[in-house]
């Protein structure tokens, strides 16, 4: 009978041990995992039309577990896609603290241009002006939506135009010559590089700062580009 106490004690307390100890450790765990794999919603550029309140709501988060669950508006229409063009990925920064896609339309019509020169675009949640939306929101180019030719890269001196014809250009918001991208920032540019990446073949070598392929400070000096590697 002792016998039989003492080990059913020992097997009582084995279990409060693992309850108290390994319960918490599991929380911890799972509520990590769910922190990293949420990403904000993503917006289409018909929503530039709409009226946005002054304040910014929190982008809604979407649970993206692999290739297949990526927001649809990235995959562009089957019709207009030609999944061997895209050769590479230029990443830029806005150059101010604030906007949004319909912010960067607006500077980019007011150079003569059609529009929006950037595929995507990153939003940082800052909102100045009237422009600006949640934080990590990803908002999708009309120019990605009808696979042109970006307009994010100057020419090159032949006239040629391959980064804009043969790479993607993703623009975060905000000035990363003062300060870093947003963690949500990094988190959905990671995301989408790496949705990119799986549907286009892209290799890491092909993912790149403005600054690596022609004379300028863009995406800024405090633009994480080693991390953004060892997180692809
Ligand atoms: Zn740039």
């Amino acid at each position: 009978m002792l016998s039989i106490f003492s080990n059913g004690s020992r097997f009582s307390m084995l279990k409060s041990f693992l309850f108290f100890c390994l319960l918490p450790l599991l929380v911890l765990v799972f509520a990590g995992c769910s922190e990293e794999e949420a990403v904000p919603e993503v917006v289409g550029v018909a929503d530039y039309t709409i009226a946005r309140s002054a304040f910014i709501p929190k982008a809604k988060p979407i649970i993206y577990r692999g290739f297949g669950d990526a927001p649809s508006r990235w995959t562009p229409p089957a019709n207009v896609e030609n999944k061997d063009r895209w050769k590479g990925i230029v990443i830029h920064h806005s150059a101010i603290p604030f906007g949004s896609a319909a912010h960067e339309d607006k500077y980019h019509k007011s150079k003569g241009w059609d529009g929006l020169g950037y595929h995507f675009v990153i939003n940082n949640g800052v909102r100045k002006d009237g422009y600006g939306e949640p934080d990590g929101l990803v908002e999708v180019g009309y120019r990605w939506n009808g696979q042109m030719v970006g307009s994010h890269c100057r020419e090159n001196g032949d006239g040629s135009n391959y980064w804009n014809k043969y790479t993607i250009g993703i623009c975060l918001i905000g000035d990363f010559e003062t300060r870093p991208p947003t963690k949500r920032q990094m988190q959905s540019l990671v995301k989408l590089i790496r949705f990119l990446q799986h549907r286009y073949d892209i290799p890491n070598s092909q993912i790149k700062g403005h600054d690596q392929v022609k004379a300028t400070k863009c995406p800024g000096k405090k633009f994480p580009m080693s991390r953004l590697k060892s997180m692809l």
